[in-house]
């Protein structure tokens, strides 16, 4: 029998034969041939409770013993009813309005609906174009994408996607041409209004943004401020704000939202990867009171959902997950250890100037590999070294998530780490060090390629 065909394109790992997964413990999966992998970053950041938790997987068999699935249309359900109330108590009251779906691009897709209907409802119809931002990911389906400054992915089908707005990202390691870090907040927020008011703030429907950066950037935390200035500009101008926290939501920073951490209420949100940790596939799209309110009036709820909105074992997954990071205090555990665990990495590599910044919020770490560390000058394409840093990793035994650098056109290398929350120490040591064996090989195999 000839091996079936990956329909996965775009992989940044560059893998050509995958293995067969077999089975997971904890932090490691098993291939079918016995070999072990340490799963450093969560597969991309999903698997925050390790794999074949015993609880969790006896709360989703029990729920598939009672039933799998009941229709939205036609019955709720103890844990559809149960995690809406654990997330509106993980959202300080905020987010007890939520639509269920499967995926992150389907919660994200879901985001965008309903700041549409949003202003539809208000008789506020010309509110269509939405402001996304430069090197940005927010998913695969159309509208998901449309909102993404991600070349590679978008490229096939560009002519299709919404007409988006981006405006640069927040990237204290980047900064923009002629701007320090002081002063990088007000010139994001000026820069964004200016945008709006170029388009007509009666033509902007909402602005998007990842509060940590993931697969775009190889996470890239907002500086503090930053959040709070984006938002006062979206106020001002009736601009609905959505935070994109599918990636960084859910704990992974530490907090359970991560605007939490800047005192920020988005309108509308979108979690999905850490929310039933990857046991059952879940996603959500959240909103606010008033956005509730609005939709209700005008058409009785939101004009969004599938078939699976709301799957009964998918949500029963997600309670089981968030009441088990709650009662082990994983989410404290994350907060004191996320911050020694960049440090362990800047030792490890302090003598490889190639590492060019270590940076993140909680179990979520980015490492940025440069050419030149003085003009941060990143490699060249072709040298494709975070794929060779995620494969060196992988052959030894550890899975991270290498980020192509080529988003929006511009060039770089970036690793991610996310390691489970309950991932033991012994295991943490266990990544830093082939992490930065696999780094240091890679590197020095990259300034080879550049010199022939
Ligand atoms: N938003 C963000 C911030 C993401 O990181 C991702 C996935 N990497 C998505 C949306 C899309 O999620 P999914 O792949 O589950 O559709």
């Amino acid at each position: 029998m000839s091996s079936p065909k990956t329909t996965s394109t775009g992989s940044s790992y560059g893998v050509q034969a995958l293995p067969k997964i077999a089975y997971g413990r904890g932090s490691y999966l098993y291939d079918a041939n016995g070999k072990r992998y340490l799963d450093g970053s969560g597969g991309p950041a999903v698997y925050c409770l390790g794999h074949a938790h015993p609880e969790v997987t006896e709360a989703v068999k029990a729920q598939l013993d009672r039933v799998a699935h009941g229709y939205r249309y036609l019955f709720t359900s103890d844990a559809v009813e149960e995690l809406t109330e654990i997330i509106r108590l993980n959202t300080e009251g905020h987010f007890g309005n939520i639509v269920f779906v499967t995926s992150g691009s389907e919660a994200v897709e879901s985001c965008l609906k309903i700041a549409l209907q949003y202003h539809t409802a208000r008789g506020e119809k010309s509110r269509r174009r939405f402001i996304s931002r430069r090197r940005s990911w927010h998913g695969n389906t159309l509208g998901a994408l449309s909102v993404s400054d991600f070349k590679t992915r978008r490229e096939a089908f560009e002519g299709s996607l919404l007409d988006v707005s981006f405006v640069s990202s927040a990237n204290t390691y980047r900064l923009p041409e002629g701007v320090n870090a002081e002063g990088l907040v007000t010139h994001l927020a000026s820069e964004l209004e200016e945008e709006i008011l170029k388009i007509g703030a009666d033509k902007v429907a909402a602005f998007i943004f990842e509060p940590v950066v993931g697969a775009a950037g190889g996470v890239v935390p907002a500086p503090a401020g930053y959040a709070k200035a984006v938002e006062a500009v979206c106020r001002r101008h009736g601009v609905l704000l959505i935070s994109d926290e599918v990636m960084c939501g859910s704990g992974r920073t530490g907090t359970w939202r991560a605007l939490a951490e800047d005192g920020v209420v988005p309108d509308i949100m979108s979690i999905a990867k850490g929310l039933a940790a990857g046991y059952q596939p879940l996603g959500a799209a959240l909103y606010s009171d008033h956005v509730h309110e609005t939709l209700m009036a005008a058409h009785g709820g939101a004009m969004t959902g599938h078939t699976f909105t709301g799957h009964t074992s998918a949500c029963a997954a997600g309670v089981a997950v968030q009441k088990i990071v709650t009662r082990d205090r994983l989410l404290d555990r994350v907060l004191a250890r996320g911050p020694i665990l960049q440090q362990e990495l800047r030792a490890a590599l302090a003598d490889v100037g190639e590492v060019g910044d270590v940076r993140g919020r909680g179990f979520f770490i980015g490492l940025e590999m440069v050419a030149d560390p003085v003009s941060k000058e990143p490699f060249p394409a072709y040298a494709s070294l975070h794929a060779a840093i995620g494969r060196r990793a992988f052959e030894a035994g550890l899975i991270c998530y290498p980020c192509t650098g080529n988003v929006g056109g511009v060039a770089g290398d970036t690793v991610i780490l996310a390691p489970p929350y309950n991932a033991s120490e012994e295991e943490l040591r266990e990544i830093v060090s082939i992490l930065s064996r696999a780094i240091r090989d890679s590197v020095a195999e990259a300034r080879r390629a550049v010199a022939l």
